[in-house]
Formats: C-alpha cells, structure tokens, sequence
C-alpha cells in the first residue's frame, strides 16, 4: 500500500479527490481539527490563531510549500506535538504519502496515538470515512499505522530498528529528538536511519524535527537549530510599535512577588502586562502575511537556505497557558538548585543547560589574591607537594620546559599556591648539568622558610607527568628516591589514583632494579575537585576557610589563571554516547595540570584521612607551637566527599585572612540586569 507517485494520483483519482493544490496545513486543522475535551485542555475547534507562531511551522510540511526540512527548538507545551498532529491529519486527507512519525520511546508513541491522533480522526468525518474500521493489532487501523488511501502513517519510536529500516517515506516527523536514543546496537543513529529512509523523495520529501533542547554540546535539535536560519518570532510592542523578541532578561518583577512580572520592552523600556501579548502575537504573524517581514518569523541567519530553524520560548505562551508570573516563580525557586535550573533552561527558556558551570571565572581568582609573599609557606600550610608537566618546545625536546606548581596543604584540604616555576631547557636531557631534570632534582634538597619564624619545610613528593617523554621521566625518577618522586599518567578514571604498575627503566643502558611504579591519576575527578574547590566563596575576616579553598600569593600573573581555569566540562556526543570530557579552551593550560599533578601525589599521601592527630603530629615534627585546643567531634556528612576527616578548628589561624581582598558572594546574577 506503499506506493510511488503515479499510483498515489491514480489512488487519487480513483477515489474521486480533486485537492486544492493551495490548501494548508494550518487551513486543513481550522477548518477541520476538533480538540475533545479527554485530549485537550481547550477543547473545541483547532485555532491557529491561538498559537500563531506555529502558522509558519505546520505550513512547512503543506504541499505548496517549498520548504523540504526544518527544526523546532522549543519549551515544552507550546504546541510542537499538536502542530505534528495537524500534518498527520492533513497528510491523511489532503496530500496522501508514505509517513513515518517518530517518538523517544515506544511508551511514548503509543500514547500519542491513543490520547491525540485517534481522538483527531474521530472527531473528524472526512477522517474516519478514509480508514478500516478499528480492528486490534491488524487492519491496517492500530496504534503504530493508519492506512488510507494512497498511503499510511507509522507511528514508530526511535529505538525501533523494524520501523526505522522498512520502505521509503515522504513525511518524516521527529519528535522530542534529545530523548532518542543516540544509537541502537550495531544499526546506528536513528535519526539518520530514519532520513535516510526519505532520501527517494528527493525534493518532495518533508522533514520536521521538534525537541526541548537538553545539555549544551550534546543536543541533537541545537545542532539542527545552528545549522539552520535560525528564525526568531517578532512582535510588535504595543507602545513603540518595533519588532521585539521575547528574552528572559526584559521579564522583570520585584522580587519575591512574581504576581508583578511585567515584560519591559527592550526598544521603549515600556512595561507591558501579559494581557496584550495575544494581540501582540497574532499582530506579529499577520503583518508577516501581508508582506511586513520585519514581523513574525525573522531568520537571523538567512544565508542558511538548507534548513529553516524556529526557536521559541515559553513568555510566548498564549495566555491562558504558563504565565509570565508562573515562569518568574520557577526562577526564583530555581536558584541555587541546579537540576531545577537545568529544568528551568530547558524548559521554559528552551535552551540549552551548560554543564560548565564549574568552571571558575579566572579574572575574579585573580582579584581575589593575598597578600602572603612566595615562596615562604603560610602559617596553615604544614606539607608541600609539587606537580610537574613535561614541555617539549618547538623541534623536539630542545626548547621544552619543566612546569611546577608547588603548594602548601594544611587541614580540611586548604591549600596555598607556594611557587610556579619553569625550568628550561632540553627535557628529552636528564643527565648534562644544564638539564632541566638537574633543576628539578635540586628541588628535592630545597628548604622553604615557614611563616612561623625559624621554621622550614622541604617538599614531602612530586608528581611527575610521564604522559609525554616517558622514557626519560622513567630514567630520571628512577635514580630518585620512590617514595618522593611519583611517575604520573592523567586518565579518566572513576578513582582519584589507581594503584601503581611497575613499568621497566633504563638507566644508562642498563635495566634499573628497582624500575619505575607509574599512578594512573583520574584527572577528570581531580579536576572537578579544583574547579569546585576554586568556586568557594572566600571566607571572611578570622573566619574558617571552607574545605578545599585554595589561596594565592599576590605575585601572580594574569596568565597563571588563564592556565589554572584553562578547560571546561563538557558533554559531547562520542561515536553516538553522550561523554563528559575536559576540553581546553586555550593553548596552555600547565598550570591547571601541575595543580593536578601535585594534588594527585597529596591524596597518594593519604592527606585526605589525616585525623586531627596526624596533623598534630605533623605541627610538632616542623617545631610549630602547639596551641590547638583538642579536636571537636566530627560531624557525619559536614565534609564533603573526599575531604579531610580531621575537624575544622576554629582557633588555627588560616593565614593573611586580615588583608584578603575578598570580593563577597556575587548577588544572583538576575537582579543585577
Ligand atoms: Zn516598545
């Protein structure tokens, strides 16, 4: 019953059809569409009217239309699924032709056909007059196909390799593409399983993709919307008159009292009640329609002419439907709560979420340095631990370098950045005197002054990267003492540091006794650590520092915090899986990996289940007065995950807290536009 072209003209005929060549999508549902009140909130007579701003869209998939694809990136009910609704209807009576309607899952197809297509072909006379009687699984009239004549819809999800492999289709409709599933099996992406089944209608064939869009970087239907016009909807604003786009950051109300949110026009600055908005959308697509383009839909990338794209958010909402005071409300009991911000972004905003969120703003790390000088550990810090990062420079090894952080640890996690130092030279060079390895391992025997007076400290271990240039990191460390000197490779990995294998060294063309253990470091869970740690808010005058903090000394550069906050979480789509990964976001980033590095070989030493004895221990062993009153009970669950066991004290001071140039929390960032 699938059929090619001249058979559907002959079905045509036969069935005695002359269709109106001009009809649309839209004209089909007003004029034949009728919403029963089991289905819909409004039930009665499809208006277009209600939700001009899916005029264009549904219009997209009429016969006379020449546009062949296009997306919907959008909230949720606004009316995506209904306008899909329409052209399955108008397909059945007005322009016959194979059909594929796809949903997330089988669940959610199923119930598309019981709660909105069914009801629409019963509600409608020319509909039901075009199908078999009801009849179970069979007959050609069930919950996955509608047979009529001169073609039939199917109504398959995407994990449905059957629906998605079966004959050509001229109508694809793809529903709420971010919950598909980005492959299935050995099959592939069903989103491309399913276009491929459209590609014999050539120029005929119609593509309609709507989703709320979900994480950045791994939305399907933001890809489609960049890749496209990208089209916004225009309204006239009722006091100045000039096209407006609807945008969160105009719907202003006083807080607390989202019953006053009022959107404030961003050409007049005029506020505007919700009330005239349904004016205002109909104004917007009829002065479209009459040839003002300025109005309606506007493509904001117009040199795109493969694929129109609509974006749309949920102020547009007709009234009657979630208010503006409805989405100020869930903004305001969005904050601070993540998932409900993601919700709240995706849902209302129909944007993308950023998953990036942790990354820390380096400009405010830089303001917010202290007045402790370098090299001399602050009064907190009671072990110090180094990373270091391989360089090679250009032409091999030869003009590389050596970087090193170094940073003092102290109780709860606190940590103070102690140096930054390069050393330069030819890394692949462990042996002449102007190795840079020679540098390094004069690091060993150092001696850093401690605030406290008369007291020094030398560098308990390093970690050393050997991802690059393994064969002379193995050489080197080798002839270093093992238990100060750690072989490092960053992976990604569910634990902090994995347990060490031995790998073999040569040293001086010999194989060493004793080889090299080599750490497999989980950078990403190290880096999500810092990046957290580095978002704490500064504490205030004499107060505790919260776990984890990490302070700088004044002599650093801009550039350092470029480094430090160099890479960003993302989620991307990896052969079809969604994968969080670190990306870069600049060229050098040593920086962030020595900190790494050097924080690996700290949880290596077990810092992170000292007991307030251990650092006791530790204060007497440096000569440090002991001043610390007894431990105070640990509180269950007060530390996070992976932080110091010992208890926060309060008398211990935390270091230089009295010239902190400490920028306070930043105000929710709403209330500042
Ligand atoms: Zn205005």
């Amino acid at each position: 019953m699938l059929c090619n072209a001249s058979q559907l003209a002959a079905d045509q005929i036969g069935a005695g059809l002359r269709p109106d060549p001009t009809l649309t999508v839209s004209e089909w549902a007003d004029q034949n569409r009728i919403l029963d009140s089991k289905s819909s909130p409004e039930p009665g007579r499809w208006r277009t009217s209600r939700t001009p701003y899916l005029r264009e869209l549904q219009d997209n998939l009429s016969i006379s239309s020449p546009v062949i694809e296009f997306c919907f990136k959008k909230p949720t009910q606004i009316g995506g699924t209904a306008m899909f609704e329409n052209a399955v209807g108008y397909v059945m009576d007005h322009a016959p032709g194979p059909g594929l309607f796809l949903q997330p899952s089988q669940d959610l197809a199923k119930r598309l056909v019981k709660q909105k297509i069914d009801p629409m072909i019963e509600a409608c006379p020319t509909l039901t007059a075009k199908l078999p009687a009801k009849r179970g699984s069979g007959g050609g009239n069930n919950l996955e196909e509608k047979e009529f004549p001169g073609g039939m819809w199917l109504f398959k999800w995407a994990s449905s390799t059957a629906g998605l492999r079966s004959a050509s289709i001229r109508y694809l409709l793809m529903d709420e593409l971010d919950e598909w599933k980005t492959e299935i099996g050995e099959q592939g992406d069903p989103e491309q399983l399913a276009r491929n089944r459209t590609n014999a209608y050539g120029k005929r064939k119609k593509i309609g993709a709507a989703s709320t869009p979900t994480i950045t970087g791994a939305s399907k239907i933001s890809a489609l919307y960049d890749d496209s016009d990208q089209r916004v909807y225009k309204v006239p604003c009722p006091y100045c008159d000039l096209p407006i786009t609807f945008v969160f950051k105009h719907l202003r109300w006083t807080k607390g009292k989202p019953e006053t949110a009022r959107y404030h026009c961003q050409e007049c600055d005029t506020p505007i009640d919700e009330y005239r908005k349904t004016l205002m959308l109909e104004e917007g697509d009829r002065r479209n329609l009459q040839g003002d383009k300025r109005f309606g839909w506007v493509p904001l990338n117009p040199s795109n002419k493969h694929r129109r794209g609509y974006w749309i958010n949920a102020l547009y909402s007709p009234v009657g439907f979630k208010s503006w005071e409805e989405i100020a409300q869930e903004w305001e009991a969005a904050q601070g709560k993540p998932a409900k911000l993601k919700t709240f972004t995706n849902c209302v905003l129909g944007e993308t979420w950023n998953e990036q969120g942790e990354a820390p703003d380096n400009d405010t790390l830089f303001k917010r340095r202290e007045k402790f000088e370098r090299n001399v550990v602050p009064a907190g810090g009671l072990l110090l631990y180094a990373g270091v990062d391989v360089q090679r420079g250009a032409g091999g090894g030869k003009n590389g370098w050596l970087d090193v952080t170094i940073y003092a640890y102290g109780r709860n996690r606190e940590r103070w950045l102690v140096d930054h130092r390069q050393f330069m030279g030819d890394t692949a060079d462990e042996q002449s005197p102007e190795s840079p390895w020679k540098k390094l391992e004069a690091m060993l025997s150092e001696q850093w002054p401690h605030a406290h007076a008369g007291v020094t400290m030398r560098l308990q271990a390093m970690g050393v990267d050997s991802g690059d240039q393994a064969a002379t990191v193995y050489r080197w460390a080798a002839l270093q003492d093992p238990a100060r000197v750690k072989c490092l490779k960053g992976e990604n990995l569910s634990v902090m540091v994995a347990s060490a294998t031995n790998v073999a060294s040569d040293v001086h063309g010999k194989k060493s006794k004793r080889g090299v253990k080599l750490y497999r470091v989980g950078i990403n869970l190290i880096k999500d650590e810092l990046y957290a740690d580095l978002q704490r808010p500064p504490p205030g005058l004499n107060e505790q520092a919260p776990t984890g903090y990490v302070h700088f000394p004044e002599a650093l550069d801009p550039e350092f915090f470029a480094q430090l906050t160099g890479e960003r979480r993302v989620q991307r789509l990896v052969k079809g899986k969604v994968a969080t990964l670190w990306e870069p976001i600049r060229p050098r980033v040593e920086v962030l990996d020595t900190t790494v590095y050097g924080r690996a070989v700290s949880y290596l030493a077990g810092i992170d289940r000292f007991t307030e004895d251990h650092w006791q221990a530790i204060e007497q062993s440096l000569g440090l007065d002991i001043t610390t009153p007894p431990p105070a009970p640990v509180v269950p669950g007060q530390p996070p995950a992976g932080a110091s066991v010992s208890p926060p004290d309060s008398t211990r001071k935390t270091g230089h807290t009295e010239n902190r140039a400490a920028p306070g929390r930043k105000r929710s960032k709403f209330w500042d536009r």
